[in-house]
């Protein structure tokens, strides 16, 4: 058990629902003005774990949810204040469109550094998804502990907190690894750990209350700012920040193998059928 107050921020993303068809066009882009939204479901876990680490530390811990986006990106933080975080701030700012992961990490970065400084210090814990399902790079969460100097564990399954390092179980090829890291540490959640828990009928009317509130009530809870509210550098951020170029695009066809289908009466039918013509088990088979 930790007592020391701890800052956790959480990183969420909104992405396409992948469950709706609307805004897929004829050649499977995306229309993302038309798409339905959700929130990535990778960040789902994500969020639970930055409640989960709260109840490890003191008691004026406090979860901040935070977003890159465009407006209807505001759906995700009433979400995530309805299951619990305490505040949320959102960076949405039209000279983004187009960014890359280097430019999303800058400044998702930035972001953050505002919401330190308005705090008064550092935060302790960054929880993100293991990837998304848009982007799906997975290299926004290590992008932005390397900008940070935080230290990072990736893949994460479980976790615990005490004496100002984090002991954590994540996953490697092959199995799992036990490791400690000394706070502030950036966590990537993965899709294995607890799923979110449903949303408390206190959050719903806490978020009921806030949407019905004036607008500086709101701004208490969810904070919209622009590039220029935390210092981000123009040329940093959107396409003239982004290095990566896409140079084509194509829909991948349906790729397989001529396939035969076997229907035998009994197991050892089936078995026959399948080795017929493979002399090394027809030989296994026999003995
Ligand atoms: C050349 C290029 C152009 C692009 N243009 C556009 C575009 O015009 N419009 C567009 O929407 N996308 C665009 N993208 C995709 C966009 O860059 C990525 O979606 C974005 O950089 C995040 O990367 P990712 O989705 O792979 O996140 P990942 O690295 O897979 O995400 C890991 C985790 O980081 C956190 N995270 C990631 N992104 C955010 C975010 N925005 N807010 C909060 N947390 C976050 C979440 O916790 C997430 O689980 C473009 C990508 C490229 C390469």
């Amino acid at each position: 058990m930790n007592n020391k107050d701890l800052d956790i921020y959480v990183l969420i993303k909104q992405v396409p629902d992948t469950r709706s068809k609307a805004g897929v066009n004829p050649d499977g882009t995306i229309d993302r003005a038309k798409a339905g939204k959700m929130l990535n479901p990778f960040d789902a876990y994500a969020l639970q774990a930055a409640l989960n680490a709260k109840k490890m530390g003191g008691p004026n811990s406090k979860v901040t949810a935070v977003t890159m986006g465009p407006p209807p990106a505001i759906d995700i933080l009433y979400q995530a204040l309805e299951h619990g975080a305490d505040n949320t701030l959102m960076l949405s700012d039209r000279r983004l469109a187009a960014s890359d992961t280097l430019a999303t990490s800058y400044a998702l970065c930035q972001t953050l550094e505002y919401a330190f400084k308005q705090n008064g210090r550092p935060g302790d814990l960054i929880f993100c998804g293991l990837q998304t399902t848009d982007g799906d790079t997975a290299q926004v969460g290590p992008e932005i502990s390397e900008r940070l100097d935080f230290t990072q564990i990736t893949y994460c399954e479980d976790f615990s907190i005490s004496d100002n390092e984090v002991h954590a179980k994540k996953i490697i090829e092959g199995g799992t690894q036990l490791v400690k890291a000394q706070l502030p540490s950036l966590i990537t959640i993965a899709n294995s750990y607890q799923k979110l828990k449903f949303k408390t009928l206190r959050g719903a009317q806490f978020v009921q209350d806030i949407k019905r509130s004036s607008k500086e009530e709101q701004a208490k809870f969810v904070e919209i700012i622009d590039l220029d509210a935390c210092h981000a550098e123009e040329l940093r951020c959107g396409l003239a920040g982004s290095p990566t170029i896409v140079s084509k695009t194509w829909k991948i066809g349906v790729v397989g193998g001529n396939c035969k289908m076997h229907q035998g009466k009994s197991v050892p039918d089936l078995v026959g059928e399948v080795v017929q013509g493979l002399p090394i088990l027809e030989e296994f088979v026999k003995i």
